[in-house]
Protein backbone atom coordinates (compact mmCIF):
# COMPACT_ATOMS: atom_id res chain seq x y z
CA UNK A 1 0.00 0.00 0.00
CA UNK A 2 1.39 3.07 -1.00
CA UNK A 3 -0.05 6.47 -0.14
CA UNK A 4 0.08 10.21 -1.51
CA UNK A 5 -0.81 13.72 -1.55
CA UNK A 6 -0.92 17.12 -3.52
CA UNK A 7 0.82 19.83 -2.11
CA UNK A 8 -1.62 21.54 -0.18
CA UNK A 9 -3.10 18.04 1.20
CA UNK A 10 -6.53 18.25 -0.41
CA UNK A 11 -5.99 15.81 -2.89
CA UNK A 12 -4.61 11.91 -1.72
CA UNK A 13 -4.12 8.91 -3.23
CA UNK A 14 -3.38 5.30 -2.19
CA UNK A 15 -2.86 2.64 -3.94
CA UNK A 16 -2.74 -1.31 -3.49
CA UNK A 17 -0.81 -3.72 -5.25
CA UNK A 18 2.48 -3.19 -7.40
CA UNK A 19 3.10 -0.49 -10.25
CA UNK A 20 2.68 -2.33 -13.61
CA UNK A 21 6.08 0.00 -15.03
CA UNK A 22 7.78 3.12 -13.84
CA UNK A 23 8.44 5.40 -15.87
CA UNK A 24 10.40 8.80 -16.83
CA UNK A 25 9.17 11.27 -19.99
CA UNK A 26 11.30 13.51 -20.82
CA UNK A 27 7.85 14.98 -23.79
CA UNK A 28 7.57 18.97 -23.58
CA UNK A 29 3.45 18.20 -22.12
CA UNK A 30 5.53 16.05 -19.23
CA UNK A 31 7.93 19.33 -18.93
CA UNK A 32 4.33 22.05 -18.51
CA UNK A 33 2.25 19.86 -16.61
CA UNK A 34 4.82 19.76 -13.45
CA UNK A 35 7.56 22.39 -14.01
CA UNK A 36 10.40 20.31 -13.94
CA UNK A 37 12.51 18.01 -16.46
CA UNK A 38 10.52 15.27 -16.85
CA UNK A 39 7.94 13.16 -14.97
CA UNK A 40 8.21 10.17 -12.81
CA UNK A 41 5.41 8.13 -13.14
CA UNK A 42 4.05 4.89 -12.21
CA UNK A 43 1.50 3.03 -14.57
CA UNK A 44 -1.05 1.29 -12.16
CA UNK A 45 -4.67 -0.54 -12.40
CA UNK A 46 -6.94 1.80 -11.81
CA UNK A 47 -8.92 -0.97 -9.85
CA UNK A 48 -5.99 -1.01 -7.65
CA UNK A 49 -5.83 3.16 -7.03
CA UNK A 50 -8.45 5.35 -4.48
CA UNK A 51 -8.18 9.23 -5.20
CA UNK A 52 -9.89 11.52 -2.44
CA UNK A 53 -10.36 14.97 -3.30
CA UNK A 54 -11.91 16.03 -6.82
CA UNK A 55 -9.04 16.62 -9.15
CA UNK A 56 -9.68 18.65 -11.90
CA UNK A 57 -8.99 17.12 -15.11
CA UNK A 58 -7.42 19.18 -18.28
CA UNK A 59 -8.15 17.90 -21.46
CA UNK A 60 -5.26 17.92 -24.70
CA UNK A 61 -4.12 15.89 -27.76
CA UNK A 62 -0.56 14.12 -26.91
CA UNK A 63 2.31 14.36 -29.43
CA UNK A 64 0.96 11.02 -30.47
CA UNK A 65 -2.73 12.51 -31.51
CA UNK A 66 -4.21 10.27 -28.73
CA UNK A 67 -6.64 12.37 -26.26
CA UNK A 68 -5.54 12.47 -22.92
CA UNK A 69 -6.57 14.07 -19.53
CA UNK A 70 -4.16 15.50 -16.85
CA UNK A 71 -5.74 15.58 -13.43
CA UNK A 72 -4.47 18.45 -11.30
CA UNK A 73 -5.50 19.14 -7.51
CA UNK A 74 -7.83 22.20 -8.39
CA UNK A 75 -6.42 24.33 -5.08
CA UNK A 76 -2.27 23.75 -5.44
CA UNK A 77 -2.38 22.52 -9.07
CA UNK A 78 -0.04 19.59 -8.19
CA UNK A 79 -0.45 16.84 -11.03
CA UNK A 80 -1.59 13.84 -9.82
CA UNK A 81 -2.25 11.33 -12.39
CA UNK A 82 -2.97 11.22 -16.28
CA UNK A 83 -4.94 9.00 -18.37
CA UNK A 84 -5.56 8.44 -22.20
CA UNK A 85 -9.51 8.83 -23.59
CA UNK A 86 -10.21 6.43 -26.37
CA UNK A 87 -11.97 7.60 -29.80
CA UNK A 88 -15.16 6.13 -27.96
CA UNK A 89 -15.06 8.32 -24.93
CA UNK A 90 -13.65 5.38 -22.67
CA UNK A 91 -10.55 5.37 -20.46
CA UNK A 92 -8.11 2.37 -20.27
CA UNK A 93 -7.76 0.17 -17.32
CA UNK A 94 -4.83 1.46 -16.55
CA UNK A 95 -3.65 5.36 -15.78
CA UNK A 96 -0.39 7.29 -15.12
CA UNK A 97 0.29 8.30 -11.22
CA UNK A 98 2.84 10.90 -11.11
CA UNK A 99 5.14 8.99 -8.78
CA UNK A 100 6.75 12.18 -7.21
CA UNK A 101 3.29 12.39 -4.93
CA UNK A 102 4.14 9.59 -2.84
CA UNK A 103 4.93 10.11 0.74
CA UNK A 104 7.23 7.22 0.69
CA UNK A 105 10.84 7.43 -0.67
CA UNK A 106 11.31 3.75 -0.01
CA UNK A 107 8.50 2.88 -2.71
CA UNK A 108 10.41 5.28 -5.45
CA UNK A 109 13.51 3.45 -3.97
CA UNK A 110 12.22 0.13 -4.82
CA UNK A 111 10.60 1.58 -8.32
CA UNK A 112 13.47 2.93 -10.07
CA UNK A 113 12.39 3.95 -13.90
CA UNK A 114 12.38 0.57 -16.15
CA UNK A 115 12.12 2.73 -19.28
CA UNK A 116 12.73 6.73 -20.15
CA UNK A 117 10.16 7.71 -22.73
CA UNK A 118 11.14 10.72 -25.61
CA UNK A 119 14.19 10.28 -24.59
CA UNK A 120 15.10 12.51 -27.79
CA UNK A 121 13.90 15.56 -25.92
CA UNK A 122 15.74 14.69 -22.88
CA UNK A 123 17.99 17.65 -21.88
CA UNK A 124 21.53 16.54 -23.09
CA UNK A 125 23.08 17.64 -19.36
CA UNK A 126 20.90 14.88 -17.89
CA UNK A 127 22.19 11.30 -17.84
CA UNK A 128 20.16 8.10 -19.06
CA UNK A 129 19.23 6.31 -15.97
CA UNK A 130 21.41 2.94 -16.12
CA UNK A 131 19.59 0.22 -16.94
CA UNK A 132 16.59 1.81 -17.96
CA UNK A 133 15.21 0.99 -21.63
CA UNK A 134 15.88 4.05 -23.48
CA UNK A 135 13.07 5.00 -26.06
CA UNK A 136 13.03 7.69 -28.41
CA UNK A 137 9.34 8.00 -28.95
CA UNK A 138 5.60 7.09 -27.52
CA UNK A 139 4.88 4.46 -29.66
CA UNK A 140 7.77 2.26 -28.63
CA UNK A 141 7.02 3.19 -25.33
CA UNK A 142 3.28 1.94 -25.35
CA UNK A 143 4.98 -1.44 -27.14
CA UNK A 144 6.86 -1.68 -24.26
CA UNK A 145 4.25 -1.64 -22.04
CA UNK A 146 2.31 -3.93 -23.73
CA UNK A 147 5.30 -6.20 -23.88
CA UNK A 148 5.69 -6.38 -20.22
CA UNK A 149 1.61 -6.56 -19.81
CA UNK A 150 1.99 -9.90 -22.26
CA UNK A 151 4.59 -11.41 -19.86
ZN1 LIG B 1 -3.49 20.43 -3.52
ZN1 LIG C 1 5.49 12.92 -21.27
Amino acid sequence: MAVGSCFCGKVKVEYAGQPLASALCHCLDCRKLTGTLCTYSFVVKRADLKVTGSPKAVAKTADSGKSYENYFCPECGSSIYGQEVKADGTTPETIVLRAGILDDIETMTEHKPEVEVFTDRRLNWISPIEGAHQVPGMLQAKQFLESKENK
